[in-house]
């Protein structure tokens, strides 16, 4: 087990040793905490969603949210697992994949990013969530964007930003600072190929299928609803874990 290991030597050191040859069965300083993301499997499926289909209503509708996990989160699951016949996948994590992903082909990369996105795009929400933040997390934003609205204002442009689908992320980068970014269709900040790197604290899925039913072209008007149900306990558990 590597505890201690900085994420860039992590990667180097996963990178030079290839899957074969070690069984971790986490990354440090890589994963969000859950077991979603740090059990070894050979296939992966969807956990169950931690709340109720109509759990974040009025800001997210029913409908989108059965669709939005039950079709299109299972849709990539589904396409992950067939894309991973005839791989070797024993003692493959999810942030593995997404971190080696320049290994594997274009099927994998998108869906492999699509099952992790997902999966922590629906812990970053809750009923009853929203608000301003508290905790360390309330004073790594306040030191990074001067207050907490100038870092709402930039997030929000960096989501409506986004040209076509994609996601708009706060992360923890490498230097340990508090980052605002976007990665364009089911890519990650986690992936090797990305130009945007770094440890996930926030989350927001900016595809159409995100919002289109509820809000139609209004993009905008579902990142102002999204606010409502932010779970800031959860973003503060990611930001901790990215300051390791
Ligand atoms: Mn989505």
């Amino acid at each position: 087990m590597i505890e201690k290991k900085s994420r860039r030597e992590f990667i180097k050191q996963t990178t030079l040793a290839g899957f074969g040859g070690i069984a971790l069965t986490s990354l440090p300083g890589i994963l969000p905490a859950g077991n979603i993301f740090l059990q070894d499997q050979s296939f992966f499926s969807c956990d169950p969603l931690p709340y109720a289909y109509d759990a974040l209503e009025p800001y997210i509708d029913k409908v989108t949210m059965e669709l939005h996990y039950g079709k299109h989160h299972q849709g990539y699951v589904n396409n992950l697992n067939k894309a991973l016949v005839g791989i070797n996948v024993d003692k493959l994590t999810l942030g593995r994949l997404c971190a080696n992903v320049s290994k594997y082909n274009m099927t994998i990369r998108n869906n492999a990013g699509g099952h992790y996105n997902h999966s922590l795009f629906w812990s970053l929400m809750k009923p009853n969530g929203g608000g301003v933040p508290s905790g360390k997390i309330a004073e790594a934003i306040n030191d990074s964007f001067g207050s907490f609205e100038n870092f709402k204002t930039k997030f929000n442009d960096a989501a409506t930003k986004v040209f076509g689908s994609g996601w708009a992320w706060l992360v923890v980068d490498a230097n340990k600072k508090l980052q605002i970014g976007s990665t364009a269709n089911q890519d990650n900040p986690l992936m090797d190929v990305s130009e945007f790197k770094g440890t996930p604290v926030l989350a927001l899925d900016v595809w159409e299928h995100a919002y289109y039913l509820k809000n139609q072209n209004r993009r905008v008007d579902y990142i102002t609803a999204w606010w409502n149900v932010v779970n800031w306990e959860k973003a503060n558990e990611l930001f901790l874990l990215g300051m390791k």
